[in-house]
């Protein structure tokens, strides 16, 4: 029997594409995010559910030889680059889309032999201040790009916000200005919107946008949930109850002894623990969607198991089936409890949980 399981639907994502789609101008690029293997969805099965997708995003190069070696053909773009003159020569080789955003980047680019013209975006920072290139920069970039002679293309422009997912920030349009003031002598291809930066920050889509947490199903944005979106939860995280027990009033359960129950209930045991990646947080009362309704997270979360209060009438059978988070408990609200963002409860679920593909 398999306990823990992610179910990705796979037609879901597709309608959140589209929807992402429809957010932006016909002619606007949708580069899709498959960084964490996908955001833990599967970056293979991902990418083959959005043969629409104009271009594909990873972070490390090893994440975009797993896509072309799945035989995704799509261009793939490497958005921290690459970090020595050998994945430079891959990236060239397997035709990857390559960041620049250091000088180490750009004199690699400079002295290494590539077997083909390679496309480049340079990274500018425009506030963030984690990677890219300052403005008084930019010329000299360019420049020296355009005279190393293997540039495919025109250089595009690539920026990253700090703070597109609270709405009532003044550094996003702050961001948003930079960037547009620094590329506006050049021609290239320019991307600086991520999935709040397409909800909710139209003037930020520039030529191409991408698309990581929402193309799940996930809100960027903090207090909000997908579906207030009209986006629909990819991941559901599932397993099944391995045990109801008749337990006591004034009785604790698990670990450290946390929980005591005030009546006499039964404890539905599920095997799903911190083990499959389920955050060891998680603080009594978290939802747990059982047998259409909701019960509360009753005592520590253990490396295979949670415990949940089913209450003093119920029925549950060992076997059912349990949701942590998808449809009915939105995986915004267990980060929420947990005091984390949703990114990382999706991208840490472990090797154990089982993903199975639905609407292929
Ligand atoms: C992860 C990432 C994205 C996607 O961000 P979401 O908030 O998941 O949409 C976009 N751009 C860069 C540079 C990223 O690292």
């Amino acid at each position: 029997m398999i306990t823990a399981e992610a179910v990705i639907d796979l037609s879901a994502l597709r309608n959140n594409f589209t929807l992402l789609k429809s957010h932006c101008d016909n002619d606007t690029k949708l580069i899709a995010v498959l960084k964490g293997d996908a955001y833990g969805h599967n970056a293979i099965q991902v990418a083959r559910a959005l043969p629409h997708a104009d271009m594909f995003a990873v972070s490390r190069i090893e994440e975009a030889i797993e896509l072309r070696a799945a035989d995704i053909l799509q261009p793939i773009l490497l958005l921290e680059g690459c970090f020595c003159p050998e994945d430079l020569q891959l990236a060239a080789q397997l035709n990857f889309h390559t960041t620049i955003h250091c000088l180490e980047q750009l004199q690699d680019f400079e002295q290494t032999p590539l077997m083909q013209h390679t496309s480049v975006w340079l990274k500018l920072d425009t506030g963030m201040h984690r990677l890219g290139v300052q403005a008084d920069e930019i010329s000299t970039y360019i420049s020296r790009l355009e005279k190393s002679g293997k540039v495919a293309g025109t250089i595009g422009f690539i920026s990253h916000f700090s703070c597109a997912d609270d709405l009532n920030s003044h550094s996003t349009r702050a961001q948003l200005e930079r960037f547009q003031t620094q590329t506006q002598p050049y021609p290239g291809m320019k991307t600086l919107a991520n999935s709040a930066g397409i909800l909710c920050w139209p003037d930020a889509h520039f030529d191409a946008v991408r698309a990581g947490i929402a193309l799940y199903g996930i809100a960027p944005s903090i207090d909000e949930v997908g579906q207030q979106r009209h986006l629909a939860p990819v991941m559901t995280l599932q397993s099944k109850l391995i045990a109801v027990r008749r337990h006591q009033a004034n009785q604790p359960v698990g670990y450290g002894e946390n929980w005591t129950s005030d009546r006499d209930t039964y404890i539905g045991v599920v095997a799903m623990g911190y083990g499959d990646g389920y955050p060891r947080s998680a603080p009594n009362g978290t939802p747990v969607y059982i047998n259409g309704r909701i019960v509360p997270i009753a005592g520590r979360i253990s490396m295979d198991m949670l415990t949940v209060d089913l209450g003093p009438n119920a029925t549950d059978q060992v076997g059912d089936s349990v949701e942590l988070w998808g449809k009915h408990v939105p995986v915004e609200q267990v980060a929420k409890l947990v005091g984390t963002i949703p990114y990382e409860l999706v991208i840490q679920l472990t090797r154990r949980v089982v993903r199975t593909f639905i609407n292929e």
